[in-house]
C-alpha cells in the first residue's frame, strides 16, 4: 500500500497529457461513482461518474488494459459503450478517443463533468465482469475509467442494487450515508477490491478481532457454505501462526459458484479480498474440495507473498503497458509451495493428499520439454507471452512458474533446513523477506536472494544459478534426503508415443507432440487424425486400450489424415519415463529424517 507514492513520478512521466497539477495534492476532490443495474439480463452495468477537472480544460479519462496480478493485456476498454459527458446544468460536452483506452473531455471549464458511460459483462473470469438477471461480479480495472495521471484521489462508489437484490460485498472501506456506498483512498485500491452484487449467501467469522466474510455467489444450490466458512477459517488460523499477524482490517472472499464442465477455474489475489470462480459442486467431492481449499490457501498467501512482500516491478503498476518481472516462480510459486504445505499443517489435508499435490507439480515439470529451454527467471519475465497465451507447443518450449516454483520452494525448504542443521527453514526466509521488503519498494531478485542466503547462512549462488536462472535438470536427491522421502519405485514401462489427443466427436486428433518422443521423432504433428494402427480402424474412445497391447521397442504404421491427405507413418514405441515422479514416506528414514519431515508439516507453536 505505502508502495504506491511512487506511482505519481511514473504515471507522471508516462503522460504529459494530463492534468498533473490537481492530481495528486492530499486531499484531492473524490471522483464519484455510481453503479446501477436498469437491465441486468442484458448483461450491462451503467456507469456514471463526477470527475473534478481542477479548471482544466480538457480532462483525459483511461481504463485500464490489464488487470494486476493477471499477467496480459486484455483490453477491457473494447467492452466500453455510450461514453458521454455533461457539465453545469446537464450541458453536453465533447468527448472523443484519444487512445484505444482513453477519452478526451472537453470540460469548458467546468469544475466537475458528469461522465456516463456503459460496460458489457458477460465474461465469467476473476479478472472481468459478469452481469446477469441473479447478480453481478465487478472488477475494477474493466470497470472504471479514471483519471489519467491523477489516480491518487479518492474513488468513492455508490452501488443501486438490480431490483430483488440485496446485498453488496467487496474488501473496499465503506462510506458512512446508507447501505451500498464505498470508498476507496485511490484507484489503485479501487482495482484490488472486486464486487459482487446480489442476494449471496454470507458466512462471518473472526480471527484477531479482524471480520472474515465467505461470499457465496452464482448457483449455490450445492454449495456447503457453512462447512467451507470453518475450513477457511481454520486455515486463516494456520497462515496467521506462519507470518505471525493478519495484516489487513476485514478480509473477503469472493466465491463464485459458477464454473460449468470443462471450464478451468481460478482465483486472484488482493490486498483485503479474493475472488474464486469454482465448481458449484465443489463441496461435494473430496477431489474437488481439496481442489477448492488449495485454491483458498493460496489466494489467503498472497496477502503477505505479492500483495505486500513483493517484486520491485509489481507496484506502483503501469495499467496501460505490461510490466516484466523475473520473480513470478516467487510470487506465484512459492505462494502454491506454501498453499499446499500450509493446508496439511492446518490439519485439512492428510500427508498423502500433499505428497501427491507435490508429486503431480514435480510429474509435470518433468514431463515438460520446455524445462531444459526455459528457466524459471525467464518463465516470469514471459508471463505475458507465454503463460497466459499457451499453444500447442507451448510445453516445448515454456515451463509454468507455478509449477517449477512449487519445486523450487521444496527444494531451497530442505536446502535451508539440511544447511542449518534443521534450525531454519524456507518459513523464516519468507518471514524475514517480509519484514525487510514488505514496505515501500518491494525487492529486487538479488535482494530476496540475499535475504534468503542471510538465512541459510551460506551461498546459494549454484542453486539460484541452477534452478532459478538455469536449465538443467534439478536435483531431488537433497530434499528426499532431508525429509525422508523417496520416489516410488518404478514399474516395467509400459509403450510411450508422447503426444496427446483429443475425441472430436469421435475422431481422434493430435493436440500435442512433445519433443524428444517417439511421436515427435516420427514426425507426427499437431492435427493429424489417427486412423488406423497398423492397418486396423481405430476410433477416438479406443486409441489407449489399442497402444496398451503394445510394448516399448514395438513398431507400427499410423494412418493418418493431415489436411485430408492420407499418411502412413512409422512410429517405434518408447518406454515411458522410468522414473515415477511419486514421493512417498521412505520407510527406510532414520530418526533424524523422521524427525525433520514431522518439523516441516508441523505448524508453529
Ligand atoms: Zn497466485
Amino acid at each position: 500500500m505505502v508502495a504506491r507514492i511512487r506511482a505519481l513520478i511514473i504515471v507522471l512521466i508516462a503522460s504529459a497529457c494530463a492534468a498533473p497539477a490537481l492530481a495528486q495534492a492530499p486531499g484531492a476532490e473524490p471522483i464519484r461513482y455510481t453503479l446501477s443495474f436498469p437491465a441486468p439480463q442484458t448483461h450491462y452495468v451503467e456507469v456514471s461518474a463526477a470527475v473534478p477537472t481542477g479548471g482544466q480544460p480538457q480532462i483525459d479519462l483511461m481504463m485500464a488494459v490489464w488487470t494486476p496480478g493477471s499477467y496480459m493485456i486484455r483490453e477491457y476498454s473494447r467492452h466500453v459503450e455510450g461514453v458521454s459527458a455533461s457539465g453545469a446544468g446537464g450541458r453536453a460536452l465533447e468527448v472523443g478517443k484519444s487512445a484505444k483506452n482513453r477519452w478526451r473531455v472537453t470540460t469548458g471549464g467546468a469544475p466537475t463533468v458528469t461522465v456516463k458511460y456503459r460496460v458489457y459483462g458477460r465474461e465469467m473470469s476473476v479478472r472481468t465482469n459478469w452481469i446477469e438477471a441473479d447478480f453481478a461480479v465487478l472488477n475494477g480495472a474493466p470497470t472504471f475509467l479514471t483519471l489519467a495521471g491523477a489516480t491518487k484521489r479518492p474513488h468513492e462508489v455508490v452501488i443501486e442494487p438490480a431490483r430483488g437484490w440485496r446485498r453488496s460485498m467487496t474488501g473496499l472501506p465503506e462510506m458512512s450515508g446508507g447501505e451500498h456506498r464505498y470508498r476507496a483512498p485511490d484507484y489503485d485500491t479501487l482495482v484490488d477490491s472486486p464486487i459482487a452484487v446480489g442476494n449471496p449467501d454470507v458466512k462471518e467469522f473472526t480471527v484477531d478481532g479482524k471480520k472474515h466474510y465467505l461470499v457465496n455467489i452464482g448457483d449455490i444450490r450445492n454449495w456447503d457454505g457453512t462447512r467451507a466458512a470453518k475450513d477457511f477459517e481454520t486455515l486463516v488460523q494456520a497462515q496467521r501462526a506462519m507470518w505471525g499477524s493478519l495484516p489487513y482490517d476485514k478480509y473477503v472472499v469472493l466465491n463464485v459458484a459458477s464454473i460449468v464442465a470443462g471450464q478451468a477455474g481460478g482465483g486472484l489475489e488482493h490486498l483485503n479480498s479474493t475472488m474464486l470462480m469454482v465448481s458449484p459442486n465443489a463441496t461435494r467431492t473430496r477431489p474437488a474440495y481439496l481442489t477448492w481449499l488449495e485454491l483458498l490457501s493460496h489466494e489467503l498467501f498472497h496477502v503477505w507473498n505479492v500483495k505486500r512482500l513483493r517484486p520491485v516491478e509489481l507496484g506502483p503498476f503501469d495499467y496501460e503497458n505490461e510490466v516484466y518481472t523475473r520473480s513470478l516462480w516467487i510470487a506465484e510459486g512459492i505462494t502454491e509451495y506454501y498453499s499446499l504445505v500450509l493446508l496439511h499443517r492446518s490439519g485439512l489435508s492428510t500427508i498423502e493428499e500433499l505428497l501427491e499435490s507435490l508429486s503431480s507439480e514435480i510429474d509435470t515439470l518433468q514431463a515438460t520439454p520446455g524445462r531444459l529451454v526455459n528457466s524459471a527467471a525467464a518463465a516470469s519475465f514471459d508471463a505475458w507471452i507465454k503463460y497466459y497465451r499457451p499453444d500447442e507447443n507451448s510445453a516445448n518450449t515454456a515451463i509454468s512458474y507455478y509449477t517449477k516454483g512449487v519445486v523450487i520452494g521444496l527444494l531451497l525448504d530442505a536446502r535451508i533446513r539440511k544447511a542449518t542443521g534443521g534450525a531454519r527453514s524456507l518459513d523464516d526466509a519468507m518471514r524475514a523477506a517480509y519484514q525487510k521488503y514488505s514496505g515501500a519498494r518491494g525487492y529486487t531478485p538479488d535482494e530476496f536472494r540475499a535475504v534468503v542466503e542471510q538465512v541459510a547462512g551460506t551461498s546459494l549462488k549454484a542453486f539460484w544459478d541452477t534452478a532459478v536462472d538455469g536449465t538443467a535438470e534439478l536435483e531431488y536427491a537433497e530434499a528426499l534426503e532431508t525429509f525422508g522421502l523417496r520416489f516410488r519405485p518404478a514399474s516395467s514401462g509400459s509403450a510411450y508415443h508422447g503426444m496427446t489427443t483429443r475425441n472430436d466427436a469421435g475422431r481422434l486428433v493430435v493436440t500435442q507432440v512433445r519433443r524428444g518422443t517417439p511421436a515427435y521423432e516420427a514426425g507426427i504433428n499437431v492435427d493429424d487424425e489417427i486412423l488406423g494402427i497398423d492397418e486396423v480402424r481405430v476410433r477416438a474412445e479406443q486409441f489407449l486400450a489399442r497402444t496398451n497391447l503394445y510394448k516399448s521397442g514395438d513398431k507400427v504404421t499410423l494412418l493418418v489424415a493431415r489436411r485430408d491427405q492420407i499418411k502412413r507413418i512409422e512410429i517405434a514405441f518408447g518406454a515411458e519415463s522410468p522414473r515415477q515422479w511419486r514421493l512417498e514416506a521412505n520407510p527406510g528414514a532414520s530418526p533424524a529424517q523422521t524427525e525433520n519431515r514431522s518439523t516441516w508439516l508441523q505448524q508453529a507453536a
